[in-house]
């Protein structure tokens, strides 16, 4: 079986002001590392209204389509903007999650990465937040739960910041295991590991600042045992890569031998449980040489996993 990479030139058309981190120049980065990789290439398509309604409602959707500027940028909070491309580069990459789960569940791929822009797990119900307008891997849960009859899935989570967003889309859905790392304290300032979900299915591994790769597979061991006894039939996974040791917002210490590891962690268990059924999803990482080298290790443990 083959990984797809699921993308879109259009996710470029989202811009933001100068300086910001969550620029343009990440994807164009990250799909360079990809080149040469034999991977199955799918054009992403945007998600339909019925895939973003799964988590968020009809007057957010309105409310978003409504801040669409016709030319330079709109601010809509203190770190998320919109331009004219926005919208669309939000849908696909939306739209490329929920066409990953489709690949993988009909057996077309073996599993699949999403290279797309802007990233969506802080994303909540009605808000966007932190560079994020659509919860991207809640809805992809959703859609395989919903839409492909699953009775379990699990979305892992490694960015450096907590899921805030996915925590609250997938917070009182009983189907869906919600495990994340991320340092605390950081913004957002959520993920303590008091927070559970409403039937005790969000697990949160805040780790310390300057803390590293043993750190964070001491924190990790235990969650793989849970994921593995609860036999989720599909892993989604956000995956940001803002944890790399050079990356500027944040201060764990992770390697790329670290993000081989986390990821063939995860590939392991999807292998035993689920016929080695994961959808990544690009989140973070702002050291443009960290991110491509780390999204490359990532994409590659993901290809020898499908092989
Ligand atoms: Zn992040």
């Amino acid at each position: 079986m083959v990984t797809a990479l699921i993308t879109h030139a259009d996710g470029l058309e989202h811009v933001t002001p100068e300086g910001h981190p969550e620029r343009v120049a990440r994807l164009e980065h990250v799909l360079h590392a990809l080149e040469g990789l034999d991977l199955r290439r799918v054009t992403a398509r945007e998600a339909r209204d019925a895939d973003l309604l799964r988590v968020h409602p009809q007057r957010y959707l309105d409310r978003l389509a409504a801040a669409v500027p016709d030319s330079g940028l709109h601010q809509l909070d203190s770190d998320t903007w919109m331009s004219p491309g926005s919208l669309r580069a939000a849908r696909l990459a939306a739209g490329a999650a929920v066409q990953a789960v489709d690949l993988v569940l009909e057996g077309a791929v073996g599993n699949a990465f999403c290279a797309t822009r802007p990233p969506g797990h802080h994303a909540e119900t009605e808000t966007p937040m932190g560079f994020c307008l659509f919860g991207t891997a809640a809805l992809a849960a959703k859609h395989a739960l919903d839409a492909h009859g699953l009775g379990r899935v699990a979305v892992l989570d490694f960015d450096v910041h907590h899921g805030n967003g996915t925590q609250d889309l997938l917070w009182g859905e009983a189907r869906a295991l919600f495990i994340g790392s991320h340092q605390m304290p950081l913004w957002p300032g959520t993920g303590r590991a008091e927070e559970r979900g409403a039937h005790d299915t969000v697990l949160n591994l805040p780790l310390a600042p300057e803390s590293g790769g043993a750190e964070m597979r001491a924190a990790w061991e235990p969650a793989l045992s849970r994921l593995r006894a609860w036999r989720p039939e599909l892993i989604v996974v956000s995956a940001g890569f803002d944890a790399h040791q050079d990356d500027p917002l944040a201060s764990l210490n992770w390697s790329l031998e670290d993000f081989r590891w986390i990821t063939r962690a995860i590939c392991d268990v999807a292998a035993d449980v689920c016929g080695g059924r994961v959808v990544s999803t690009l989140e973070g990482g702002y050291d443009l040489a960290a991110l491509s080298a780390s999204a490359r290790a990532h994409v590659e443990i993901l290809m020898e996993a499908a092989a």
